[in-house]
């Protein structure tokens, strides 16, 4: 019988990060999030106490699990304190490849010999990291889904060198803590849930940098044609936050020479990023939180007449274009 993996490191206190630490905390693990900087993981300590409230609300949590979740957490931004004892490392740093092969290197002599790794990356293979580990037969990716409390699904994908011991203890943890496994028979960028996603979100940031459209009637458009999704493309784009949609599209921008990535990469850092709107988290992105205008009772409600004038006035070129 494979082996539990009872204690986990997150690399890294941001979105997706904290949202792994405090589920696996949650589900029993106990868990050590480490961050470079002491601010993120303070905004990873306020999203925790997001999350609690969530999952007294809807996941039918007593306060008594919440207190035993908080327990079985720590933080810290000392790196050797924080893998000492770890039978799992989950890395969810920046989508950017040279932060993730340093951290794996300044890792690699820092482990216990039986440590897994697993990276959390949305769109890079386990293959461009594997030899940065130090120990690719025990590495492979396992990508958890946003909002991993409702989407739970993780995505096993290995490289050439993964071995099967580490995939059927990867599998056997994401079980544990309530995921779906995805098994990815042969490595793509994306996975299954980004090979899809990704050129959605893509498109979408491409109708607005271009000015075809606005975020909210891109949304409807959507909803209206998927009925019964709760969120479009850019409400995605804030969950996911502004920063790692710009990390993506900066590095697939310059790996295939796309100059409309680019452009969108370029977009989201002028009118988000600079102006520290990184999405949901920091309560403002294409839409305002906590009441966003996708959340209203009417936002697919057939206008009244008297929108007419609003409407005709928008089919022009949309003020926030680059282009314009
Ligand atoms: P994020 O920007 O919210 O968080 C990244 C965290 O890493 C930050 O707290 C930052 O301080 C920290 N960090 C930066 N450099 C570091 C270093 N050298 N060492 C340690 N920590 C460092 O990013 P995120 O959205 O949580 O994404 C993290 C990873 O998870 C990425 O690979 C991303 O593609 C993937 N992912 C994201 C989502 C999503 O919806 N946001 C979903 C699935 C997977």
């Amino acid at each position: 019988m494979t082996e539990t993996l009872n204690n986990l490191t997150v690399l890294g206190a941001g979105v997706l990060g904290g949202q792994i630490a405090w589920h696996s905390a949650f589900k029993g693990k106990q868990v050590v999030v480490y961050d470079l900087y002491d601010d993120s993981l303070e905004r990873c300590k306020m999203a925790h106490q997001q999350y609690a409230v969530i999952y007294l609300a809807e996941l039918g949590a007593t306060q008594a699990m919440i207190s035993e979740t908080h327990a079985r957490l720590t933080y810290s931004s000392q790196l050797a304190d924080a893998v000492a004892r770890a039978d799992l490392v989950i890395e969810a740093v920046p989508e950017i490849p040279e932060t993730k092969t340093s951290v794996y290197q300044q890792m690699a002599s820092l482990l216990p010999a039986h440590t897994l790794v697993a990276t959390n990356s949305s769109t890079l293979l386990p293959a461009q990291f594997a030899s940065a580990t130090g120990r690719p037969e025990k590495y492979c990716a396992l990508h958890f889904a946003n909002m991993i409390w409702s989407m739970n699904l993780a995505e096993v994908m290995a490289h050439a060198d993964t071995a099967d011991d580490t995939l059927r203890a990867i599998t056997r943890f994401a079980i544990e803590i309530g995921m779906v496994p995805i098994p990815i028979q042969k490595e793509q960028n994306g996975y299954v849930l980004n090979t899809w996603l990704v050129p959605l979100l893509n498109a979408t940031q491409s109708l607005i940098t271009n000015g075809v459209s606005t975020p909210e009637y891109i949304d409807r458009t959507y909803l209206i044609a998927n009925r019964g999704c709760t969120l479009g493309p850019c409400g995605i784009m804030d969950i996911i936050g502004m920063k790692t949609c710009y990390d993506v599209m900066t590095y697939w921008g310059n790996e295939n020479q796309d100059e409309q990535l680019l452009a969108n990469a370029a977009y989201i850092k002028q009118h988000f990023i600079v102006q520290g709107k990184l999405g949901l988290q920091t309560g403002e992105g294409y839409y305002r939180y906590p009441d966003p205008a996708y959340q209203a009772q009417d936002f697919l409600a057939v206008p009244g007449l008297d929108a007419v004038e609003d409407l005709v006035r928008l089919v022009r070129p949309h003020p926030l274009a680059a282009a314009s």
